[in-house]
């Protein structure tokens, strides 16, 4: 390792430890009752999170404790891997996206007062182009993240998945901003506050879902239900996501972090 890179390492590390740069959890946190989606018949679901004890300081092991957990793939604050979508069935499953597609710049485009009068707000094309107007082109690599303030309803399901009448409604991008964030930047991947990446309308979109469709189709990555997109600068973060290294795993919880660095 050359001198540069030692001391930026260094550097970091100083601003972690001296506040300069504030590392800012971006996880909800995981339990029983963390909403998971729900779709319409015939498909099938995934199971939330349930563990079982294997011992608690007890007969069973008298010095420790340990659980057995029951969870989907897709659940809680959590990553899509490309095989999670018949689109890109062939690429990459989560054990095996490298490591640098895993940390990135993150780009926040703040949509929180459009989700306030319309819960189902659809992210155009416009929007992207309008907040690259403002702050420059989305870089290479980066995590383009969609802050809408949803993750204030993360601890109750029925206000986090928000189905209406017509079907859920929860926002996302349309299908023409699908389009732009899958084939028009070279992203790392894209990610919300809410249960999918997709709109909760988007299942009636042509084509259905068309954020996993093309996103998860041109070799990015999805992450959802994240927390305290409120505590991130427009530009300026580096996001570290953190998922299981599950072999042929189509998606994984993960941690999620950023570093930020203080105004
Ligand atoms: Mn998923």
């Amino acid at each position: 390792m050359s001198s540069i890179e030692t001391s930026t390492v260094a550097a970091l590390l100083d601003a972690i430890a001296g506040g300069g740069v504030e590392v800012v959890d971006l996880t909800q946190p995981l339990t029983e009752s963390t909403p998971v989606i729900k779709l319409p018949p015939p498909f099938a679901n995934t199971p939330g999170l349930t563990r079982t004890e294997i011992s608690r300081y007890d007969d069973r092991g008298p010095a420790w404790a340990w659980y057995t957990l029951t969870i989907g793939e897709h659940v809680g604050t959590h990553l899509d891997a490309p095989i999670h979508w018949v689109t890109g069935k062939d690429g990459a499953d989560v054990g095996s996206i490298g490591p640098s597609q895993l940390i990135g710049p993150a780009c926040v485009i703040d949509k929180t007062a459009e989700t306030e009068s319309t819960p189902g707000y659809l992210l155009t094309v416009a929007d992207l182009e309008a907040w690259e107007a403002e702050n420059g082109r989305v870089p290479d690599g980066a995590w383009v993240l969609l802050k809408t303030g949803w993750g204030s309803r993360a601890q109750d399901e029925a206000a986090f998945l928000n189905v209406r009448e017509n079907g859920p409604e929860t926002p996302g991008p349309d299908v023409e901003a699908s389009r732009w964030l899958a084939h028009e930047r070279n992203l790392s991947g894209f990610g919300v506050e809410t249960v999918g990446i997709d709109a909760g309308a988007a299942g009636g979109f042509d084509p259905p879902f068309p954020l996993h469709n093309f996103l998860l189709g041109a070799g990015r990555l999805g992450l959802t239900q994240l927390a305290n997109l409120d505590r991130l600068p427009v530009t300026g973060a580096l996001l570290v996501v953190s998922p299981l290294r599950l072999v042929g795993g189509t998606g994984s919880p993960s941690r999620v972090f950023a570093f930020v660095p203080r105004r």
